[in-house]
């Protein structure tokens, strides 16, 4: 896309694309609602939901990748700042984060903004990643900070937050590169607990869009099968 500056010459526009990976076994309120929060705060253009490959034997016998996949497409369908990426589905094997950074942005252009968003938890654990420290070469981290949250992070990434952190995430500059912090209070919703309620023939509404459950009743997953 291109914009026009004050003088109407023809400027190339820097798209802000934000990525949340997850599992989404099944793609709930919560996601969505961080999601919908990080894309508003950051003025993206799109926020990208990237399902991930399990391996075959961690698939839960009844729900395929295809079927994870369906449902975030149902989820996001009527929002139009959130999209679904399935590259990482379409690979025949699972990927690395960097991996999916780098086909990413072979897609985009030199100037475009990525947002990789990223659990405290899961920033805690970056050091143990395949190839780690390259993704930044892709991106920007946005790190999910609960306010209730205490812990400080380990020894491996100081030195990194020192030289790379910004305090303001509006501030994030440039393709990637920077480390920023938003601070959000999710909303109590996990798979786990809408797993758990449909095995045991509870209701999982209002914690997941009414079409994703639909789907979910519809090709009955997540039940305790028949005896
Ligand atoms: P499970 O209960 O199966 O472990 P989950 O609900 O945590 O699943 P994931 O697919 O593992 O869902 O999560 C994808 C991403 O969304 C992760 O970065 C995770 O931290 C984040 N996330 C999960 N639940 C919430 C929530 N309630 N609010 C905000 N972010 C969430």
């Amino acid at each position: 896309m291109k914009h026009s500056d004050a003088s109407g010459a023809r400027t190339p526009y820097a798209r802000r694309i934000g990525l949340l990976g997850g599992t989404f076994n099944p793609v709930h309120n919560g996601h969505l609602r961080a999601a919908l929060e990080v894309a508003e705060l950051m003025v993206l253009d799109e926020l990208r939901l990237v399902p991930s490959a399990r391996p075959p034997h961690r698939e839960m016998p009844q729900v395929s990748a295809e079927q994870r996949l369906a449902m975030v497409k149902l989820a996001v369908a009527d929002e139009s700042r959130l999209s679904v990426d399935d590259r990482e589905l379409r690979r025949d094997r699972p990927s690395y984060t960097i991996d999916t950074l780098e086909s990413l942005r072979a897609e985009l252009s030199a100037s475009d903004q990525v947002f990789l968003l990223l659990g405290w938890d899961a920033f805690c654990g970056l050091p143990s990643w395949h190839r780690w420290q390259a993704l930044l070469e892709h991106c920007h981290l946005l790190v999910l900070q609960r306010p209730d949250a205490g812990s400080e992070a380990p020894e491996a990434l100081r030195d990194l937050l020192a030289a790379r952190s910004v305090s303001d995430p509006l501030s994030l500059a440039g393709p990637g590169g920077q480390i920023s912090f938003i601070w959000q209070t999710p909303l109590a919703i996990s798979a786990t607990q809408i797993r758990q309620l449909l095995a045991t023939g509870r209701s999982a509404r209002y914690l997941l869009p009414d079409a994703v459950l639909a789907y979910i009743q519809a090709h009955r997953l997540y039940a305790v099968p028949e005896a």
